[in-house]
């Protein structure tokens, strides 16, 4: 099943590096393959043509956009690595050099966890045919090598994946409230259409912005406005249960996405919202409350035209005195 905050699709980083790795390996074998095949004329140059091909399907796929990770584990990847083994086979040191691009392909053509097991498969595989190849002497440093480039290649690609994952998480959080920012605002949205279109989940959206926000700056500085932001984005978090959503759009101005809930269900926690609000003590002398514009997601709605009408129900809440809760069917 989808659920509202999907990470994309397609594994960004694992497209382009399968699309580069493919490219290059093509032209770094058509060289090889055309020698051994007109020149030599033994069977690797057959198994360069198979590399070659499915090289070749890689790139096109990862072009056009689609990684397949079935065509990468089960096939380009086995067979760059059979190609690799069975040239030591026949040529001894002189091919071992391939093996190097081939430990560091893993990483570039499969997921980090996948990549590492298929490097110990290949390392296992390679080990006797180096040592039944190779001198002893340069079989060592040949593995050790290898290894070493695999150990290498692991660590950096898995501190790569930590920093990208930290990055991500904080380009799509507001730092003073610890919720959504804007970022996610498109796509949660839009996920939460095709939602409601596939699996006929009704969905709404509630707007919220505090009432009089800059007086509480002007009155007790800009430090007690954060706080009380602060709280407030708690006190909403409360009447949230799982997969909602909630954004700070920006300044004292608010967004909860609501999964599963009908306009009557929607009115029923933002009047929570507002009541919990009203009677907490965000403020020392004084309640702070909160206006709400309400909108369960209508037919055939893009999630811009969503976005503005639980706007505008907003705009009617502060234009009917503010602390109040509008829906479509209150207009
Ligand atoms: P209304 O009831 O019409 O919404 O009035 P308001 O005063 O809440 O709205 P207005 O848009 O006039 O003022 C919003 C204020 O929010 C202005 C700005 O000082 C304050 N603000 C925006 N971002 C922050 C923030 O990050 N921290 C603090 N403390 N204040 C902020
Ligand atoms: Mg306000
Ligand atoms: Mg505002």
């Amino acid at each position: 099943m989808n659920s509202l905050n999907d990470p994309p699709k397609q594994p960004e980083f694992l497209l382009k590096s399968a699309l580069n790795v493919s490219l290059v390996s093509v032209i770094a074998i058509v060289p090889f393959t055309v020698y051994d095949f007109y020149v030599i004329k033994n069977g690797m140059g057959f198994l360069g043509i198979i590399a070659i091909l499915f090289c070749t399907i890689n790139a096109v796929m990862c072009f056009k956009g689609r990684y397949s990770l079935a065509l990468n584990l089960f096939a380009t990847m086995p067979i760059m690595a059979s190609c690799s083994v069975v040239a030591i086979n026949v040529w001894g040191v002189t091919a071992s050099f391939w093996a190097y691009p081939a430990v560091l392909t893993c990483y570039f053509v499969l997921p980090l966890h996948l990549a590492r097991l298929a490097n110990i498969a290949y390392l296992a595989m390679i080990l006797p045919f180096g040592w039944y190849n190779l001198s002893p002497e340069v079989f060592a440093r040949f593995y050790a090598v290898l290894i070493s480039i695999s150990i290498f290649a692991y660590l950096t690609l898995k501190e790569i994946a930590r920093q990208h994952s930290q990055l991500h998480t904080l380009s799509i959080t507001d730092v003073l409230t610890g919720l959504h920012n804007r970022f996610l605002l498109g796509d949660s949205l839009q996920n939460a259409i095709n939602l409601h279109y596939s699996e006929k989940t009704p969905m709404s959206i509630l707007m919220l912005d505090l009432d009089y926000f800059k007086k509480v700056n002007d009155q007790y500085g800009h430090d007690v406005g954060d706080d009380v932001l602060k709280e407030f984005a708690t006190i909403m978090h409360m009447h949230l249960s799982s997969p909602d959503m909630s954004f700070r759009l920006g300044g004292e101005e608010f967004l909860i996405l609501l999964h599963g809930a009908d306009e009557h269900k929607a009115i029923q926690v933002a009047e929570e919202i507002r009541t919990h609000v009203q009677r907490s003590k965000l403020l020392p002398e004084r309640a702070l409350t909160v206006s709400i514009g309400v909108c369960e997601l209508f037919n055939n709605a893009h999630w811009r035209d969503w976005l503005k009408q639980s706007d505008a129900n907003l705009y009617l809440a502060k234009n009917r005195g503010r602390n109040k809760v509008i829906a479509c069917s209150h207009r």
